[in-house]
């Protein structure tokens, strides 16, 4: 058994797996999503003390109200965003993700693209993101204390914008920063509580929006600290 990290069983590799099989069981196809989230340790990203739940399929808190994504959504998302008409997946090519966290969703995605841009505004969080990839040595996902809802002008325009953290509307500087051909999934809030995961495409003839499943996120919010 591989207890290296934090020397208890739950977080070996044997728990993994089981991860990886019920995202299976959940519908999840994709091969490389199922073996990304088969390759990141998550209870490297969530707090000691809750390591061993990390392989459940569940949201955690992250402290500073915020928490580290449940895995099949995680999952769900990416495999939208690869998932096309003719079967054989897209690459994910130049990739912003939105809402960084501990940085556990940005190295599921260093696993599948070589060029990752993570943001996140709350800066302690980053900081911890930062440790965490450092640590499984991912070092081409590139990480900034910003305001994800501007985008990331300096890298744009990118092939794909994953957003963790529900906006009631798509902000414009991430459409504008979409390539051509590009893909763009959030979760976008209605009234109430409901949220529901919107994949945006940029086709020659405009934005093209498709609606998949319920889900609930914190919400987006403006600024950084
Ligand atoms: N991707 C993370 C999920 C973290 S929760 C994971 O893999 O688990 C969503 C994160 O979005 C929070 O850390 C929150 O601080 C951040 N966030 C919210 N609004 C943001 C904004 N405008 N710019 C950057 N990050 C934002």
């Amino acid at each position: 058994m591989n207890t290296q990290v934090h020397g208890i069983g739950m977080t070996s590799q044997r728990t993994r797996v089981r991860m990886v099989e019920r995202l299976r069981e959940s519908g999840i196809r994709d091969e490389k999503v199922l073996a990304a989230m088969g390759a990141v340790p998550r209870h490297v990203f969530v707090e000691q003390a809750l390591a061993h739940r990390a392989y459940e399929d569940t949201a955690l808190p992250l402290g500073f109200q915020q928490t580290i994504s449940q895995p099949y959504v995680v999952a769900r998302m990416i495999e939208l965003l690869r998932a096309s008409k003719d079967g054989t997946p897209r690459e994910l090519g130049k990739t912003l993700e939105i809402g960084a966290g501990c940085g556990y969703q940005a190295a599921v995605l260093g696993m599948l693209s070589k060029q990752v841009y993570a943001v996140e505004r709350i800066a302690p969080l980053l900081a911890k993101a930062r440790v965490n990839l450092r640590e499984l040595r991912l070092t081409h996902v590139r990480l900034k204390h910003a305001d994800g809802m501007l985008g990331l002008k300096e890298a744009a325009p990118f092939d794909t914008i994953i957003v963790a953290a529900a906006a009631a509307r798509v902000p414009q500087s991430l459409l504008e920063q979409l390539a051509p051909g590009g893909r763009l999934i959030l979760p976008l809030a209605g009234g109430g509580s409901d949220q529901v995961l919107s994949l945006i495409e940029r086709q020659p003839q405009g934005f093209v929006e498709t609606r998949y499943d319920a889900v609930r996120f914190v919400p987006l919010l403006p600024g950084v600290e």
